[in-house]
């Protein structure tokens, strides 16, 4: 049978070291504040604003959500950023995305104050991650990563050895989820096939991600992977958190990318929801304690 890796229980664990550490600075005087920054709406940007308000609140952390309306101006956004940056009180900003089509992304995730940058989508940041340097490990792949060790570590196999002798397929090559998942899969030694949505329309994306002992799939493509898809004895990792209504209540609820019935084929293998996701909320307030910390020893 297919073990289910319980992404909630490892973000509970998570959670009280974060707390722990919040507590620790402020018994030194050093508070951690988290900044996020919304720009219109969107369903899925709005959920996770407001999961990331449990999870900094439930630790102790204070949150601060900017939601602007759809028609603000670049000048005004670049403002915000820029201001946030300056406050002693914001020791992390999160710019979410999708931004409205008249703002340019790059631009605004360049006028971030890159000590703050705790998803490292500022140049400088993002390039010491390729570096294998990073200043932050953004919060999606870190908890990719995050639970395959402590997966690794349950099943008594040795990470370096794991690694060493394995290839990781990684499904989508987005810059903030699917390239650092393909760094940090390198970093450890592994063999890496990196693959698109050109695999998909070539029809070849089933020879890819055979080829993964771990399977990392990151699309957002509701039930894109199959049990064709699926190596037998692989270890997948479902990043996808896919919105689907239901025609018959009317209710949204989520899905990720892979099929279920693609997880009898695995050895081990996350669920959507509980999965990535609760380790990815509490691993973005991990990272804003950490810009505080350091914020504090550079006072
Ligand atoms: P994105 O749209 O920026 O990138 C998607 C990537 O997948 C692209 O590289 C695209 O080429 C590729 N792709 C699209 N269709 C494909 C197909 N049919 N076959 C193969 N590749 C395909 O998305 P993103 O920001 O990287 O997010 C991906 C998914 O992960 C979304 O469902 C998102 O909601 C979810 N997500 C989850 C977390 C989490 O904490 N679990 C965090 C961020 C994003």
């Amino acid at each position: 049978p297919t073990t289910v890796i319980d992404g909630r229980a490892r973000a509970r664990t998570l959670q009280l070291q974060v707390a722990f550490d919040v507590e620790r600075l402020a018994g030194l005087g050093v508070r951690c504040g988290l900044a996020t920054v919304l720009v219109g709406s969107d369903y899925a940007a709005e959920a996770y604003a407001r999961r990331l308000r449990r999870a900094a609140t439930a630790v102790g952390i204070e949150h601060r959500h900017h939601h602007l309306p759809p028609d603000t101006t670049r000048e005004e956004v670049l403002a915000l950023v820029v201001r946030l940056g300056a406050d002693p009180a914001v020791s992390g900003i999160l710019v979410l995305r999708p931004l409205p089509p008249h703002l340019d992304e790059g631009e605004i995730f360049t006028a971030l104050d890159p000590a703050k940058d705790i998803e490292a989508v500022h140049p400088e940041n993002a390039g010491l991650l390729a570096l294998g340097r990073p200043r932050f490990v953004p919060s999606t792949p870190a908890s990719v990563f995050h639970l395959l060790d402590a997966w690794l570590d349950e099943v008594d196999i040795a990470g370096e050895a794991f690694y060493g002798a394995s290839t990781i397929c990684v499904v989508g090559r987005s810059n903030n989820v699917g390239k650092p998942l393909t760094t940090l899969a390198a970093e450890r030694g592994a063999v890496v096939v990196s693959c698109d949505e050109n695999a998909s329309r070539t029809g070849r994306l089933a020879r890819y991600t055979r080829l993964g002992d771990v399977l990392v799939v990151a699309a957002g493509v509701p039930g894109l992977i199959r049990p064709e898809h699926v190596a037998p004895g692989a270890v997948v990792l479902d990043v996808g958190i896919n919105p689907v209504r239901d025609p018959a209540t009317g209710r949204t609820h989520l899905v990720g990318d892979v099929d279920p019935a693609a997880l009898s084929v695995a050895r081990a293998a996350t669920p959507v929801p509980g999965g990535v996701g609760p380790v990815t909320d509490v691993w973005l307030v991990q990272n804003t304690v950490l810009a505080a910390e350091r914020a504090a020893k550079h006072r």
